[in-house]
């Protein structure tokens, strides 16, 4: 999608801090790190959000979770955890609509989010 940021990332339109790449998958440090360890994984195919999935999607979703999952493990949080999380929509606090998940580790957090 033309206008998109993690579209532009994903076609290297835009710098980004890469963590991983594929035919179908990217990861990259989040710009604004709310962790020691915060990286987000994305489809280069723009998916809008969560709720926009389709079924012809949900092995792609699989493979971004496993890679998410190897990802955070490769980056030290395989010991003490890590969390997985994904916005969806402006309830959910989605800020870029490109489907991401956000993998934050390195120190303890809290729950309930405010
Ligand atoms: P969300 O609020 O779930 O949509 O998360 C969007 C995330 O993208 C935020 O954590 C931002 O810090 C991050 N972000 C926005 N633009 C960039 C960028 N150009 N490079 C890396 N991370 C970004």
């Amino acid at each position: 999608m033309a206008d998109c940021i993690f579209c532009k990332i994903a076609k290297g339109e835009i710098p980004a801090r890469m963590i991983y790449e594929d035919d179908e998958i990217i990861a990259f440090h989040d710009a604004a790190p709310q962790a020691p360890v915060h990286f987000l994984v994305i489809p280069k195919k723009h998916i809008p959000n969560l709720m926009s999935v389709e079924p012809g999607d949900i092995a792609l979703m699989g493979r971004l979770l496993n890679k998410a999952r190897e990802l955070a493990e490769q980056l030290g949080c395989a010991e003490k955890g890590a969390r997985f999380v994904i916005n969806c929509k402006s309830d959910g606090g989605q800020t870029v609509d490109h489907l991401h998940i956000h993998v934050l580790g390195g120190r303890p957090l809290g729950w309930p989010p405010g």
